[in-house]
């Protein structure tokens, strides 16, 4: 008895129960905090970590949180070889009253599944993921790290265990549900980054895994993100495959652009056509800017709308968003063949900054929920 998101209805199913086995020697409190006090992107993780097993007979069973530890895993297993592998991410958040708020874990829950189904592996019932979601950030409170730009991300990965190199989906998965202390991505949001464009690579192609998140995209991508970096770059820009026109999105993050000013100002992003990931946070803007009153477009984007548009200052702002940036924006445009341009005056713009500040408050509760996006 599920609502048609993947939500309990009410009077429905029995929760799924995940066992407590807490570790013996958890970090110390003092380096915790230190840890804390710097927290370094997906590099020192909480204590514990929460698994779970699917065989065709059993479908999702053992559903363990444990210490954070080593795996055991067989050589052989298809995860590692071929790649049926996808995840998440998303984040709790600390509140002045001390809980803790999960932003949105119904809706990763079911892209998790969306990505899942793409690679032809099981979906985990949403019912599981957000208990084991629950019973992690209780177990790891301590680590839910003060402060508006920090948060404890939330990682859940999914993948193929089975020891079998046939060419076939595998008939064995374990899910794992990690967590770490953060700060934001980009060190600040007070800072624009500087993105570039890819000229000789794509990341996504019409019926291909675009809009999964699934491993193998982010390991297509580290070549040309190493490029822009060796351009100066903070992030690479994607254009569709097929025209090399289209602007869909950076390396981790959707892209907003802003036209106009003021009362005035209008949202355009790029439309979900297959090649680009259903950003959670994207969904999120898109509904905060229309509760502000501000007209949101999905809409295509070509690099050179882009580039005129700034020349002639239609559009006024770009800003990237994700759940690791939250709201930055982008202050500069490595383009193709040598142009290059700047957004606005190239530093962080106003709607960028209002969405950001909205977002947070929401993350907070500080701000209504009238979405009711946090848990
Ligand atoms: N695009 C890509 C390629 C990403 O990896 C991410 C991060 N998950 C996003 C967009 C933003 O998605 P979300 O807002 O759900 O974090």
């Amino acid at each position: 008895s599920r609502t048609e998101d993947g939500r309990r209805a009410t009077g429905g199913t029995t929760r799924p129960t995940v066992a407590v086995r807490p570790h013996p020697r958890p970090v110390p409190a003092g380096r915790r905090r230190e840890l804390l006090a710097a927290p370094p992107f997906g590099e020192v993780f909480t204590d514990h970590m929460v698994t779970a097993r699917w065989s065709p007979e059993e479908g999702w069973h053992e559903a363990v949180l444990g210490p954070f530890a080593p795996l055991e895993l067989s050589p052989a297993a298809v995860g590692l070889h071929y790649g049926q592998s996808v995840f998440e991410g998303f984040k709790a958040h600390r509140r002045s009253d001390d809980r803790a708020a999960v932003f949105r874990p119904w809706d990763h829950a079911r892209r998790l599944n969306a990505s899942a189904r793409r690679m032809a592996a099981p979906p985990l019932p949403p019912e599981l993921f957000v208990a084991a979601v629950e019973v992690l950030v209780r177990q790891d409170m301590d680590w839910v790290p003060e402060g508006d730009d920090r948060s404890l991300y939330l990682r859940p990965v999914l993948f193929a265990d089975e020891p079998h190199l046939a060419l076939r989906p595998a008939r064995s998965y374990l899910f794992l549900l990690l967590a770490f202390p953060t700060g934001n991505f980009f060190g600040s949001e007070s800072r624009a980054v500087t993105v570039a464009v890819s000229e000789e690579y794509v990341r996504a192609t019409p019926g291909g895994t675009g809009a999964a998140k699934c491993g193998g995209n982010y390991a297509g991508s580290y070549l040309a993100q190493e490029e822009a970096a060796g351009r100066g770059a903070d992030q690479v820009v994607w254009l569709d495959a097929v025209e090399r026109r289209w602007v869909e999105e950076l390396g981790g993050m959707n892209l907003f652009f802003v036209h106009g000013e003021g009362e005035r100002a209008e949202l355009v992003t790029p439309p979900l056509t297959g090649t680009i990931l259903p950003g959670v946070t994207r969904d999120t803007l898109i509904a905060l800017a229309g509760d502000l009153g501000m007209r949101v477009t999905e809409a295509p984007v070509s690099l050179d709308d882009w580039r005129d548009g700034c020349a002639a200052g239609r559009i006024t702002e770009v800003f990237a968003c994700g759940t690791a940036a939250r709201v930055t924006s982008v202050g500069r445009v490595l383009g193709r063949d040598g142009e290059e341009w700047t957004v606005g005056d190239g530093a962080p713009g106003p709607v960028a900054g209002r969405l950001s500040a909205l977002l947070a408050s929401v993350h907070r509760g500080e701000t209504a929920d009238r979405h009711e996006w946090c848990h």
